[in-house]
């Protein structure tokens, strides 16, 4: 019998792969549910931060029937660091009237919760008719701000971590899985000389 053949690692800047390809979308589809169980039919407007929320937005959209409306929100990022700096700041805000509509507000991951709470306060005075969040991760060690998501995918330990949409100075987006970058990648242009 030929021997099995181990996955291919998903990237070798990784330490260590937390969630694969295969977890991601299952919770994807469950989280589905979550949601729908909440609105029924009913429709409501996807609110995505961008960039970080693309992937995990795309494809829970794809597992949720109801007629949906889709707006993003750019929020300033790290740049290049992987700790939260200061407060984070709207860089381009809602296109979409969302007065007295159902508002689902999407993003990669829950840390701080800085990011969240600013885009909460937003939002909520444009006057929707309810508004919800939902994050694919959460580092609840790392809170500093009173802030809960109503869907979340995983609970994740305080690692700063890459792919599927979460980046690394732009880097590691378009990985399928997830997982912790390597303490000597986690410098600006440390790819760039090797
Ligand atoms: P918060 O404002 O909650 O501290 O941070 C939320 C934002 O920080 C997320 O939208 C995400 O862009 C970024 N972030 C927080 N933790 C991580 C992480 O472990 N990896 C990556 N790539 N981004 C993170
Ligand atoms: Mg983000």
């Amino acid at each position: 019998m030929p021997a099995k053949k181990k996955p291919a690692p998903l990237h070798p800047d990784l330490s260590e792969v937390l969630l694969t390809e295969a977890q991601i979308m299952r919770r994807v589809k469950s989280i589905a549910g979550e949601i729908k169980a909440v609105y029924g039919d009913g429709e409501f407007t996807i609110i995505a931060l961008i960039n970080g929320a693309v992937m995990f937005t795309a494809d829970l959209m794809r597992e949720i029937d109801n007629p949906v409306r889709l707006d993003c929100i750019r929020v300033s990022s790290y740049g290049t660091k992987t700790k939260s700096i200061g407060t984070p700041q709207i860089i381009h805000s809602l296109t979409l009237d969302i007065a007295k509509r159902h508002v689902l507000l999407i993003d990669d991951i829950l840390d701080t919760g800085k990011t969240l709470k600013l885009v909460c306060d937003l939002v909520r005075e444009l006057k929707p008719a309810s508004l919800r969040t939902c994050v694919l991760l959460d580092k609840k060690a790392r809170r500093e701000v009173a802030m809960e998501a109503d869907f979340v995918g995983f609970d994740i330990p305080n690692k700063f971590v890459v792919g599927y949409g979460l980046d690394f100075a732009e880097r590691y987006r378009n990985l399928r899985g997830i997982g912790v970058l390597r303490p000597d990648r986690q410098n600006a242009g440390a790819w760039a000389t090797g």
